[in-house]
């Protein structure tokens, strides 16, 4: 059997490197990342764990490098068969301060950039009768955040989009999911959490913030054939602090 390919965007850094490291041998993996260091870091990453794969410039905020990315992929005959939507920003303000490119900037790279990675992957996926969507969604999409409003709102469009595609793709045999998280130690976390840590601790049933790699099980989970059968789902990976 030939190996799948796995697309996972921000693979750098955070939840997204652990996703990356969370597939074996059985797969081609394709990661990306914002500069030519984080390029080189997951190239290195898929080398120091002897996996087969690729690494790739991408930023979701600008459209011409999407394109960039996907006639790339397409001139060296890589189609992802699963498709990882993990990357994403914050740009946090409350309402009455947000800038116009908070607001826009956090839709871009999380829905609109989306839609485009999918549209352009999905025809090869519904040609070969097999794929594998799953968006990294947030708690804030069902909780609200203060500060958030751009995020939640990023965040709970791509649950919504994902529920839609599920129903449009299921007879092609594409499973569309999402995961999502609660408070996770990233960078994306970092400076919520410095000094902050005991507070957050106490509002989440199981007492501590999450892991990388707990989210990253979930998604490998998913993406195998253990899960075909489920779809349109969003998976709440979070200690309990939403129930
Ligand atoms: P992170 O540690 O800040 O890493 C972000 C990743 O996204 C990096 O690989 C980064 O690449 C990439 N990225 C940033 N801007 C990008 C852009 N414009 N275009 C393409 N890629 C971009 O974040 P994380 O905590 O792992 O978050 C991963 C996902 O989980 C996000 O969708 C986030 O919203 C979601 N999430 C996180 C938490 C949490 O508590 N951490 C909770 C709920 C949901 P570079 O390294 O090149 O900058």
């Amino acid at each position: 059997m030939s190996k799948k390919t796995v697309l996972i965007t921000g693979a750098s850094r955070g939840i997204g490197k652990a996703i990356l490291q969370s597939f074996g041998n059985d797969y081609f993996i394709v990661g990306t990342g914002t500069s030519e260091k984080s390029v080189q870091s997951i190239l290195e990453n898929i080398n120091s764990l002897n996996l087969k794969g690729s690494s790739f410039k991408l930023d979701l905020g600008d459209r011409t490098s999407i394109k960039e990315l996907t006639s790339l992929l397409d001139s060296q005959q890589i189609y992802p068969d699963i498709l990882i939507n993990n990357a994403g920003i914050t740009r946090d303000n409350i309402m009455l301060r947000m800038k116009e490119d908070e607001w826009d900037n956090v839709i871009d790279v999380h829905l609109n950039g989306q839609y485009l990675l999918i549209k352009s992957f999905i025809k090869k996926m519904v040609k070969n009768r097999w794929g594998r969507i799953i968006n990294i969604s947030s708690t804030s999409a069902v909780l609200g955040n203060k500060g958030q409003a751009n995020y939640a709102a990023a965040k709970a469009g791509i649950e919504a989009m994902s529920r839609s595609l599920a129903r449009e793709l299921g007879s092609r045999n594409i499973n569309v999911n999402c995961v999502a998280p609660g408070f996770i130690e990233t960078d994306m976390t970092k400076e919520i959490s410095e000094g902050n840590e005991e507070l957050l601790s106490s509002q989440i049933p199981l007492g501590r913030l999450g892991k990388p790699n707990e989210i990253a099980e979930v998604v490998s989970f998913l993406a195998s054939e253990q899960a075909n059968y489920i779809t349109g789902q969003t998976i709440h990976v979070n200690g309990g602090l939403y129930m």
